[in-house]
């Protein structure tokens, strides 16, 4: 169970205090969940957290009492896209949203990102959009103008031509395009840097097929030139990779590799050698079988209706079709080898909005 104090700016102008009772808070460090539990909030900062009897309420409070919910901290999706919908076309399906015109885009990220926030995101890791989309929501939600977490834009998708990313994007090769692409995406306000280094789309006649996964892009100058740049303007740099690609960027310095699927013992020494994590992405693998939006929009009556219903589909699709299962199962033993090796692994929905809670369970 999560909460966001969504609302709460209205609270704040009658009453300058709020305190939140709960069941229970999990603070996230990592301590054991304190019971009977006070937060207090004042103005936009928490004054205190605490059990019932070591926080002190001050008279004529706001009292919130959430009764047997949990508290915890707001959640950080760390593979975030605004604008997209993934259905049974897979990846084409997202590349096709992409390419819509900015309006149409924006329009069904204002949904989306709005489904986040329900969910418990407070903050969007977001890993790529078009024509700077997530920094014109960033503004818009920072204005108060729609609902939404915080924002982190990565500006466009860094990736080569005949690469991975939306077409528009498949135009930067060679070193120095690389410099200029990351140069603009910091001049129109990216928080980071995103190259999609892996899985691209054959071109041409045979378009639509994939190529095999830990295929590089990149050539190992350009990867280093992107993220060279990013470093020299103060900016991260995360890599879309899978297989042996993710070796090509770590050892160019990449901050973090987004799915990093196809793990070996290898290369997971390599992240503890580089001291560096990845995200796990689990639900999008399932875009291929995936047409349940309908559901979020004219059923759930909450975000735990959705993921309720989606765990749901995922155990369906899991049992009927034995590849995906084994597929799964296989990708469980490497997370779990990986946390044994002490490699942070955060989480991302990857566009599967609202789906946040189901990507923590699956760890
Ligand atoms: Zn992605």
């Amino acid at each position: 169970m999560t909460l966001g104090l969504i609302g709460a700016g209205r609270c704040l102008a009658q009453n300058p205090v709020i305190a939140i009772e709960a069941a229970r808070l999990i603070d996230g460090t990592g301590r054991e969940p304190i019971e009977n539990a006070v937060v207090l909030v004042k103005g936009d900062k928490i004054e205190a957290v605490g059990r019932r009897n070591e926080v002190s309420i001050p008279a004529g409070a706001h009292v919130i009492d959430l009764g047997n919910d949990t508290i915890l901290p707001g959640l950080i999706d760390a593979h975030a896209h605004l604008t997209v919908r993934p259905d049974v076309r897979g990846l084409q399906g997202q590349l096709d949203g992409m390419a819509q015109p900015g309006g149409q885009q924006v329009l069904r990220g204002v949904r989306n990102i709005r489904t986040q926030l329900l969910s418990g995101v407070t903050t969007l890791y977001v890993v790529g959009e078009m024509r700077n989309n997530d920094a014109y929501m960033q503004e818009a939600v920072q204005a108060g103008i729609i609902p939404g977490p915080r924002i982190l834009p990565a500006g466009v998708f860094i990736t080569t031509t005949a690469g991975h990313g939306p077409r528009e994007s498949r135009v930067t090769n060679g070193p120095w395009e690389m410099r200029t692409l990351v140069r603009r995406n910091a001049e129109n306000g990216a928080d980071h840097v995103k190259l999609t280094i892996t899985d691209r789309l054959r071109a041409g006649p045979r378009y639509g097929a994939m190529l095999a996964k830990g295929e590089s892009n990149f050539t190992r100058e350009e990867i280093q030139a992107a993220v060279d740049e990013a470093h020299r303007l103060g900016l991260k740099a995360t890599a879309h990779a899978n297989g042996e690609s993710i070796r090509l960027a770590l050892e160019a310095g990449i901050d973090s590799i987004q799915h990093g699927n196809d793990l070996t013992e290898e290369l997971m020494n390599l992240f503890v050698k580089y001291k560096k994590g990845f995200v796990s992405t689990y639900t999008i693998t399932f875009q291929t079988f995936f047409n349940e939006w309908g559901f979020l929009d004219n059923v759930a009556g909450s975000n735990q209706d959705w993921n309720n219903h989606v765990r749901d589909v995922l155990v369906r699709v899991r049992r009927e079709n034995a590849p995906v299962e084994t597929a799964v199962r296989a990708r469980h033993k490497d997370l779990l080898q990986a946390h044994r090796k002490g490699i942070p692994i955060a989480v991302g929905t990857d566009s599967m909005s609202g789906l946040l809670p189901l990507e923590i369970e699956n760890l």
